[in-house]
């Protein structure tokens, strides 16, 4: 038995998930010997599908716990209302208006406008509205052009809306952008796979389309793994599946005519090519953004400690704060938050944190006082 199927039989037996079945999953059904499919599911994924599949709630409030809550209910539901009677004023104002309103704006407001109403996305969608996009990327500073693969609302969605693109929890900062997709870490290990797999897969099951495997094998986007990490069995490359479907999709079309397939080989070696030099300026961009907003974060926490050690003092407290590491304070859960000072967010931390402040007051005035009442060692 070969390495490889000796490693498929003990994940099949650890963890009862057959990899192979999980690839065919993603790839499309089987064909049958003749080679004809015997069923498809759906090849093609609307932009609009992939973008309007919404992110998971952060968290759901039980039934007694809403009732329990009736004020803060009756609050909300005035605040949707609030909400609609915006949208129905969006909706009366003159194109031209609300499209000067939307420059302003940047790529995932827009995506979240047009997530409020169906009216909204019918019109934000619409091709009259691609300038609407392509000024909101222009409010973006550095942003990479829009890809040859991409329209404009699936950018915006890739580059901003920071849920996972496969299992949908609401946080994931983890962008593939290879593959077009974002993807959380439980997730990588069970959406990619890795070319053993992928090409195990292909010879048995897709067995009459094998050639394009051969034919463009270095053109399909690939991520780089560590080795010895995840569950690719030593193998430093890994592939995802849908985008390898993509191309066995597009091989289908053509394959018999020769003059095709070869200009099409060629086409896929130069998007290969712009696809990966993208990539690398995306990920630089990205990780640029990432630095920024860390930075920008930063100074909000300090410019909040700042004013909190204000406020403290103003009321008679700058003594006790001398006695407070300034690293212990600034970590104080209260203190710690990339969040602005406001009158009323002063209001409802400064009970909790002037009883902190009187607690470490007698605790350090009876340790004072220990110190001065224990015998001097002789
Ligand atoms: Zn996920």
């Amino acid at each position: 038995m070969s390495r490889r199927s000796t490693r498929l039989e003990e994940k099949r037996r650890t963890t009862g998930v057959d990899p192979y079945e999980v690839i065919i999953q993603q790839l499309g059904y089987e064909e049958n010997l003749d080679g004809e499919p015997k069923l498809y599911e759906s090849d093609s994924v609307s932009s609009d599908d992939e973008i309007f599949r919404r992110p998971k709630k952060r968290s759901k409030q039980s039934n007694e716990d809403q009732g329990a809550k009736g004020t803060k209910d009756k609050s909300a539901s005035q605040r949707i209302r609030g909400r609609r009677g915006i949208l129905q004023k969006v909706k009366e104002m003159p194109l031209d208006i609300l499209f000067e309103t939307f420059s302003y704006l940047e790529p995932l407001d827009i995506l979240h406008l047009a997530r409020t109403s169906h009216d909204l996305r019918d019109l934000l969608m619409s091709r009259s509205s691609s300038s609407v996009w392509r000024n909101a990327r222009r409010n973006i500073v550095g942003i990479p052009p829009l890809p040859f693969d991409m329209d404009e609302p699936q950018y915006a969605n890739l580059a901003f809306d920071s849920y996972c693109h496969i299992c949908m929890q609401p946080r994931c900062e983890n962008i593939l952008w290879q593959f077009r997709t974002r993807c959380c870490r439980n997730c990588i290990t069970t959406s990619l796979v890795s070319v053993s797999d992928l090409v195990g897969v292909w010879r048995t099951t897709y067995a009459r389309t094998f050639s394009v495997f051969e034919l463009v094998k270095d053109y399909v986007p690939y991520m780089s793994v560590t080795p010895w990490q995840g569950p690719w069995g030593g193998e430093d490359r890994v592939y995802y599946p849908p985008v390898v479907k993509r191309f066995r999709r597009e091989f289908k079309a053509i394959e018999k005519d020769q003059e095709k397939l070869d200009a099409w080989v060629k086409e896929k070696r130069e998007q290969y090519k712009g696809l990966m030099e993208h990539v690398e300026q995306c990920s630089s961009w990205s990780k640029s953004r990432h630095e920024e907003r860390k930075a920008e974060f930063e100074e909000v926490r300090r410019r909040r400690k700042e004013q909190i050690v204000k406020k403290l003092s103003d009321i008679g407290w700058a003594g006790e704060l001398q006695h407070i590491p300034d690293l212990v304070f600034s970590q104080h859960k209260l203190v710690h938050q990339a969040k602005e000072l406001t009158e009323k967010g002063w209001k409802s931390i400064s009970g909790p944190l002037l009883a902190y402040l009187a607690e470490h007051k007698e605790s350090r005035l009876d340790n004072q006082q220990i110190t001065q009442t224990s015998p001097v060692p002789e």
